[in-house]
């Protein structure tokens, strides 16, 4: 075991392998308040990479139902129950978040690595805690869709109570879009006893050599987001592979730019923004104030990783539902989620203006700017001023390219009288 720096933890921590951190790293926000669980965006990655015979139960992007939707089923309280059996009532958070080397504060449980040392039960003596999940927990993608929880004290089967208000709503259910998160620590790579799973150093996109992979599954049951798949056709397993040829700028469509992904392109809700950070030699990233995922995660701190306590360093980062109960959102996304969401739901001028960028177009933006423009709406939000301005935010790919141009108010266009009753 070596010690390694995990920034989202706020400490060193051990993982079988020396630290390597690659030129820049994909990665990605999506926005769970204007997911519409559509599933445009998993049908897009279905119909690019997993069409073939033995990939019919590989959904590489899922989008599921939360509290009871996963794919597998019950991945995430699976694991979050192994990790309570290796280190009992010991998953705790700590300490006051300090500068981009622990931005959450300190957590002091055992992450997945650190677990597998002394857990005896199942995933334990390996690399990680982990589990396989059944075949029947791979058998239906989308199982509970739509299916509300109710807080309500003896209001259970009764959902539908109506009037519910933020800040937090007594029923609920949110969808959770989720990708390979290609980990800075992959668990799927360390656990792998062919060393056929590599993270790339022109991007950290995590991949597996089909030519080593020998079918062992131990990437499988050592992933705690559960996100490879086993082929049975040709006894290997498989996993989403970032679309590497359009982030690499060879999709014809993008001429020449950096493009991204299938599923972050398709999204009908505009809930995703894809880019590639630049990293100091630590492994954190670097200060750059004018992208758009380091402003997300560093500056406004809207945007937080899925379960960081697993340890692997996901870089999958999530804008939280607004109306869900805090207690659940903070053992899903860390201890800065009543502030995330805080600043989400009275955003300032800036943030409003950053959030446009999102789904507005398929290349990757690397940098804004923001044109001021007049005040043009103001309101109170649970006691908190709200103003709007119609900035206008421009996005630059890497190479400097003008790739977008939006304003904050969405442009008003009138049917012509000549077409008024035409549909
Ligand atoms: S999410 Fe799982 S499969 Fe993807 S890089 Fe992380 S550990 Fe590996
Ligand atoms: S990034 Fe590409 S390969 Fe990965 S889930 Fe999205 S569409 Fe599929
Ligand atoms: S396409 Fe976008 S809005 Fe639709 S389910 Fe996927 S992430 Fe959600």
């Amino acid at each position: 075991m070596s010690n390694v720096f995990n920034w989202q933890l706020g400490r060193e921590m051990e993982y079988p392998y020396a630290a390597a951190y690659p030129d820049q790293q994909f990665a990605f926000v999506f926005n769970t308040n204007r997911c519409i669980g559509c599933q445009t965006c998993t049908m897009a990655c279905k119909s690019t990479w997993t069409f073939s015979k033995g990939q019919e139960y590989m959904w590489w992007n899922n989008v599921e139902t939360k509290p009871y939707g996963g794919y597998p089923q019950h991945w995430d309280i699976k694991t979050l129950d192994l990790l309570e059996q290796a280190n009992p009532g010991g998953q705790r958070w700590g300490g006051a978040p300090t500068d981009l080397k622990a931005p959450y504060g300190k957590f002091n449980g055992k992450t997945i690595f650190e677990a597998a040392r002394t857990f005896l039960g199942p995933g334990g003596p390996n690399r990680a805690v982990g589990y396989l999940p059944t075949d029947e927990e791979w058998a239906a993608p989308n199982r509970y869709e739509d299916h509300p929880v109710s807080s309500e004290a003896g209001e259970k089967g009764r959902y539908f109570k109506g009037g519910e208000l933020l800040p937090e709503h007594k029923t609920w259910f949110f969808y959770l879009a989720r990708i390979c998160n290609h980990c800075t620590y992959p668990a799927c790579l360390a656990a792998c006893p062919r060393n056929a799973i590599y993270k790339r150093p022109e991007d950290g996109i995590v991949l597996i050599d089909q030519e080593r992979c020998r079918g062992y599954r131990k990437c499988m049951e050592a992933c705690p987001y559960k996100k490879t798949y086993y082929r049975g056709t040709t006894r290997t397993s498989e996993k989403c592979i970032a679309c590497y040829p359009r982030v690499e700028g060879k999709d014809p469509a993008g001429a020449g730019q950096p493009m991204v992904t299938r599923c972050m392109a398709s999204c009908i809700g505009q809930i995703r923004l894809q880019g590639l950070i630049q990293l100091n030699a630590d492994g954190t990233w670097r200060a750059a104030r004018h992208n758009p995922l380091f402003y997300l995660v560093h500056v406004a701190k809207v945007a937080l990783p899925l379960y960081p306590q697993f340890g692997t360093e996901p870089n999958g980062y999530y804008i939280p539902p607004r109306w869900v109960p805090r207690p659940y959102l903070r053992q899903m996304f860390g201890p800065a989620v009543d502030e995330a969401i805080e600043n989400y739901s009275v955003p300032d001028r800036e943030l409003l203006a950053v959030l446009q960028l999102f789904g507005k177009d398929p290349r990757i933006c690397d940098r804004y700017e923001i044109k001021e423009g007049p005040k043009v709406f103001e309101t109170e939000v649970r006691g908190r001023k709200l103003a709007l301005y119609n900035d206008t935010i421009i996005g630059y790919a890497k190479d400097g390219t003008k790739i977008i141009e939006t304003t904050v108010e969405e442009p008003l266009h009138l049917r012509p009288q000549k077409h008024a009753n035409s549909i």
